[in-house]
């Protein structure tokens, strides 16, 4: 069996905690060698940490993402700071910058339930601090962007960055800008909603990625894959919300293998190599 590895989920989201158990086996049954739990908001950071105790495999991830930027609680920056010195496998993410909740979201969309939505300005200043704690710890970080990629650049360009290199979670910027990003020290990690026929620029923006930059994610729970490429299922949520299982990650890899126009086992190599120099 190929040894796969999830470059971005949540695997201890509400949503998957409940089928655990089960998840745990058919992630094993599919070949998951290696995950990066993110956690997005200090809430959320003692159940990926539970995650990493109870499996070898979890690469912890701790930040504050620009959804709950809004929302962080005075000590953040602190409280982050404990948790790497305290727990040497863990890493940054997931961070970043969004307009999408600014200028597109609706207002009641149920993912920003609660939450303040904080302005660029602010989200930046976020941003910036956790990955100047990625650069001096020289870890991984993971990236979260919509909608902002312009601004992603500049800020990138300007703030101290990890020297191993950082993570653009589901690339889905333009295919012009994947060259200055790698410059940078940018992975780019290819989501299994990428897969659908439709998102044509997503798909033909993956063919020009450095194929030592390459990775493979399912974002899980989130990012459903169409019916046609999904192998595993869950309950939706009860707002009809799709639940991604993340042992899709291996019709990710299949997906995107045929996508590339490449062998399975060779995009499996490269992967494993590449998540093991960013992560590892
Ligand atoms: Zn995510």
């Amino acid at each position: 069996m190929l040894p796969l590895y999830d470059a971005h989920n949540h695997l201890h989201d509400e949503w998957l905690a409940p089928h655990l158990d089960h998840l745990a086996a058919d992630l094993a049954a599919v070949g998951l060698a290696g995950a990066v739990v993110n956690g997005t908001t200090p809430a959320d950071w003692p159940e990926v940490a539970a995650l990493a105790a109870r499996f070898a495999w979890v690469v912890p991830s701790y930040g504050v993402h620009p959804w709950d930027c809004g929302n962080r609680p005075a000590d953040w920056l602190a409280q982050l700071e404990a948790r790497l010195a305290a727990e040497p496998r863990a890493r940054i993410g997931e961070i970043g910058l969004d307009r999408w909740m600014l200028d597109r979201a609706k207002p009641d969309d149920p993912r920003l339930a609660g939450l303040r939505r904080a302005p660029l300005d602010e989200q930046t200043e976020v941003f910036t601090q956790q990955l100047a704690l990625a650069a001096r710890r020289n870890l991984a970080a993971s990236v979260h962007c919509i909608d902002a990629w312009g601004a992603l650049l500049d800020t990138l360009r300007t703030a101290r960055l990890p020297a191993r290199g950082f993570l653009l979670h589901a690339y889905a910027g333009p295919v012009e800008m994947i060259s200055p990003f790698a410059d940078l020290g940018a992975y780019f990690s290819f989501n299994g909603a990428f897969l659908d026929p439709k998102r044509t620029s997503q798909r033909a923006a993956f063919a020009s990625v450095p194929p030592d930059r390459l990775l493979v994610e399912t974002d899980a729970p989130a990012m459903t894959l169409r019916s046609h490429w999904r192998t595993h299922d869950l309950p939706d949520r009860p707002d009809a919300t799709p639940v991604n299982h993340p042992a899709n990650i291996a019709a990710v890899y299949t997906g995107l293998a045929d996508h590339l126009g490449q062998p399975l086992p060779a995009l499996a190599t490269q992967v494993e190599a590449n998540f093991k120099r960013l992560f590892q």
